[in-house]
């Protein structure tokens, strides 16, 4: 396996901890089926249900809130799919800035069901208009509005409490996709979010596993019919070493917080602030105090950086993202660039830090940069 000297791109995905994957090897001990009668299965429920009170007294919700999934994507096309069929929902506001795990299934599921999709204006940011969506929402019952806690692109937040505020005024529901931000901040699923997703490779757990929380029940109905698991609302059974790890996992971040935060935000803004002082003309997209502290997209100018920035960075050791996703050999903006207008002729980076991050490896990644910008 390619080792990697610094990890820059933990917005894509992130390091597995030690600890949870000591907390995955002892679950591989629990192998009983959790649905069968017997002491093995017995242990596994008694073990799932522990994993979920222990995700639900992290993020200050009710057990019966919370349904392990294999991750983002499916927690947010079940909450999408469920709207349309199950509780009437017949128009939706979202913008075009969303994950395509929002984007895809709206465009497939306008050939299921009939119901309006509208977009609410945002800034050159991405930061949505609160004071239009507010009139979009008034007198338009059975709506639901789904907007990103942050773009996994820019970093930008969503004033999760105004707009929950306004979705409850008007009788709204809420759908916010949390995956970049839950293990990042402690959210308040009390003010308003009727619906919200996270993933546990964010927060350095493992891969395919995730929750879909569901605010007072609030009448969803599954998207994987079975043998009835989750309460009906997930069929299959249980990925106990995934959903392990992930509570481990989410447990390790909450307990890391309070310092989490003010180190890997030191990190961005270090970054940030060698970025200005070595290079003119640069292009930060993201804006600093509005943002998810771990996400910092900034754009070059082409003709300094060259078209593959990323991968010469890359041949440094030093993993980033891109804003473009390449097809046929073509790099094409991301929605997400193109949808905020970014200018043509810069190339964009995204540095995602965590907080395993340290400032010595933003020093050296802003030498390489040195380099590279001719
Ligand atoms: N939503 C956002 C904002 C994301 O960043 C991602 C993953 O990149 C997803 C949804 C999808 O999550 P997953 O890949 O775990 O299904």
């Amino acid at each position: 396996m390619l080792k990697r000297s610094i990890y820059f791109d933990n917005a894509a995905t992130t390091p597995l901890l030690p600890e949870v994957k000591g907390a995955m090897t002892e679950a591989m001990e629990v192998f009983g089926n959790p649905a069968s009668i017997h002491a093995e299965g017995r242990r596994s429920k008694v073990f799932l249900e522990e994993c979920r009170t222990r995700v639900a007294s992290v993020l200050g919700l009710q057990p019966a809130e919370v349904f392990f999934t294999s991750g983002g994507t499916e927690s947010l096309q079940t909450i999408l799919l469920s709207a349309l069929r199950d509780l009437n929902i017949k128009r939706i506001v979202t913008t075009s800035l969303e994950h395509p795990a929002v984007l895809k299934n709206l465009e497939s599921l306008r050939e299921l069901f009939s119901f309006d999709l509208v977009h609410a204006p945002f800034d050159r940011f991405g930061r949505v208009d609160t004071d239009a969506l507010d009139e979009l929402l008034a007198g338009q019952p059975q709506t639901l509005v789904v907007l990103m806690h942050a773009n996994n692109e820019t970093g930008m937040l969503l004033p999760v409490k105004r707009v929950a505020s306004i979705c409850q005024q008007h009788n709204a529901l809420f759908l916010s996709d949390t995956v970049q931000t839950v293990g990042k901040y402690r959210i308040d699923f009390s003010e308003g979010i009727d619906f919200a997703a996270a993933s546990a490779h964010k927060f350095h757990g493992p891969k395919g596993v995730g929750l879909l929380m569901v605010k007072g029940g609030a009448g969803l109905k599954p998207l994987i019919l079975g043998g009835g698991q989750e309460r009906t609302m997930r069929s299959g059974t249980e990925n106990l070493i995934g959903v392990a790890g992930m509570v481990k996992a989410l447990e390790l971040a909450d307990e890391a917080l309070e310092k989490a935060m003010p180190h890997v935000e030191t990190l961005r803004q270090s970054m940030l602030t060698g970025l200005t002082n070595l290079f003119d003309n640069l292009k930060v997209l993201t804006l600093m105090e509005h943002s998810l502290y771990t996400i910092l997209n900034v754009g070059f100018p082409v003709q300094r950086v060259g078209e593959m920035l990323v991968n010469r960075l890359d041949m440094e050791g030093i993993a980033v993202s891109g804003g473009s996703a390449c097809a046929s050999g073509v790099n094409h903006p991301s929605h997400v660039l193109e949808g905020l207008s970014v200018e043509e002729h810069y190339v964009h980076a995204r540095f995602s830090f965590s907080r395993l991050n340290t400032m010595e490896e933003v020093e050296r990644c802003l030498g390489v940069m040195r380099n590279i910008y001719s």
